[in-house]
């Protein structure tokens, strides 16, 4: 059997910062294995290559690398504020100095209270940040720097699907893959995010970790004229904002604002969902957002993950994939045809989406709320609320079960620590990446205590 000091399982953000906050610090017997391929192996079109591999989702991501401890994860009951700050600073220089560019989006104080106030006269919250935008192009790049930057450094296990986090007497010994060979380590880092989610929850049952469950977010993504929404993405690029709505009470917020993007579809395993992103060099006349409706289950229901999927399955049957509807379609209780959505204004830029009706897929609470919070929107972007808007359905984000964590991310077995999306710790790249950084300075701290 062959050992190593620390092994990461996954070679997402959460697991690529691990690995060099480990390496750069003179870590020399570091691991990680992935089920994916290799970053150039990767192609974006294919299936399994848009989530797994080296960089994870984020290889193909838009890289907005979002700069608030408030947004992308909830690190911030982990960590006290102004600390919390600067992991997100160490982060953000780390994907500089692989090659994100300089250019930081944000408003000026002045232009930030503006839009909060008329984001409370429109009964919404607005959460400014700062934003770095790599773009889909750069994203893959950038990562593939951080692979060569490692390379010879550590021993890089691609498709390699781990089956078992191994333990004895309550501390962690290695892992077993799918296909029955087995490792061992003094350190396990697992970071599997959200394709690997099913996975960690059924790993922390078998290991007797407590968890809690998560949220579900489901809503649609939104897509209409760039020009539309420039105010909102020419200084700012993503505009945070969260609502209430008022027939339920239930959060509903804008997610991964995408201005000159492109809507995407998304794979998880038979399930097709959508998702957006945007290029650095390349752009579409069109801005897509999601607006996501927060769900919490109470007893005796505890399985959010399997009441979205159960969602998505029934766009996938209706829609033999994602289904997009004219936002004036919905509204007059008809499903959108081809030549209906020939006649809209905003070109879809999912072209194989099929024109449908999302009203026989979305449960009346989460479609209600979700037009609630964009007639809202009428009060920040004038005309959003129109015919021309196009609807894709369903987005669905599965958050991992939340595992029982000590603020330096140790599960309840030791030495095993569980970071990133599947950890159901973070929800975007620089809390992810924040994650690993944590895991690994404090493995660096029990080195050196040892
Ligand atoms: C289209 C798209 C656009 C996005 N845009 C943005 C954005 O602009 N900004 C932002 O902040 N976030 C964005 N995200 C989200 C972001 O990519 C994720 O939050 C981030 O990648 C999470 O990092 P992670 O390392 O925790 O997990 P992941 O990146 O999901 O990596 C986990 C890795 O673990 C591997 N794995 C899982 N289980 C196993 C196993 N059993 N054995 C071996 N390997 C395993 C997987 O193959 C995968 O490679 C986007 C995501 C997508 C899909």
């Amino acid at each position: 059997m062959t050992n190593y000091q620390v092994i990461i399982i996954g070679a997402g953000p959460a697991g690529i910062f691990a690995a060099l906050t480990l390496i750069e610090a003179g870590v020399t017997d570091v691991a990680i294995f992935d089920q994916g391929k290799d970053i150039t192996e990767r192609e974006r079109h294919v299936g399994r290559d848009l989530l797994m591999g080296w960089g994870g989702a984020g290889a193909f991501s838009d890289g907005k690398l979002t700069i608030s401890s408030e947004v992308g994860g909830v690190l911030n009951e982990f960590l006290p504020g102004p600390e919390l700050e600067r992991l997100l600073l160490d982060a953000d220089g780390i994907y500089c100095k692989f090659g994100a560019p300089d250019r930081m989006f944000g408003l000026s104080p002045e232009k930030a209270e503006d839009l909060a106030r008329k984001a409370r006269l429109a009964g919404m919250f607005y959460i400014p940040s700062r934003v770095r935008h790599i773009g889909t192009d750069n994203c893959y790049e950038v990562l593939k720097n951080m692979r060569r930057h490692l390379d010879g450094r550590l021993s890089v296990h691609v498709t390699s699907q781990v089956e078992k986090i191994t333990t004895k007497d309550g501390r962690v010994t290695g892992i077993s893959l799918a296909d029955g060979r087995e490792f061992g380590a003094e350190y396990v880092i697992s970071a599997p995010g959200r394709s690997g989610a099913d996975w960690m929850r059924k790993q922390a049952g078998q290991l007797h970790l407590s968890s809690a469950t998560n949220a579900v977010d489901i809503g649609l993504r939104i897509e209409t004229p760039a020009v539309l929404m420039e105010n909102l993405t020419n200084e700012g690029y993503e505009c945070k904002l969260v609502f209430h709505s008022p027939s339920f009470d239930d959060k509903v917020r804008t997610f991964c604002m995408n201005p000159y993007g492109e809507v995407v579809r998304e794979e998880y395993g038979d399930i097709i969902t959508v998702n957006g992103h945007s290029y650095a060099g390349h752009k579409t006349p069109n801005t897509n957002f999601a607006l996501l409706v927060s769900s919490y289950f109470t007893h005796p229901f505890h399985e959010p993950i399997a009441y979205g999927q159960h969602i998505a399955r029934l766009a996938n049957m209706l829609g033999n994939g994602p289904i997009v509807q004219r936002l004036s379609d919905l509204l007059a209780g008809r499903r959108s045809t081809p030549s209906r959505i020939s006649r809209c204004i905003t070109h879809p830029t999912l072209s194989s989406a099929t024109p449908g009706d999302l009203s026989f897929v979305l449960p009346y609470r989460f479609l209600k709320s979700i037009l609630e919070m964009l007639e809202a929107m009428e009060g920040l972007t004038p005309d959003i609320f129109s015919h021309h808007t196009l609807l894709y359905g369903v987005e669905v984000k599965f958050y991992s079960n939340r595992i029982k964590l000590s603020p330096s991310l140790e599960s309840e077995v030791q030495n095993l620590f569980v970071i990133g999306d599947g950890a159901g710790l973070t929800r975007g790249l620089l809390q992810a990446s924040a994650s690993g950084i944590l895991a690994g300075r404090t493995i660096l701290n029990m080195i050196s205590n040892n």
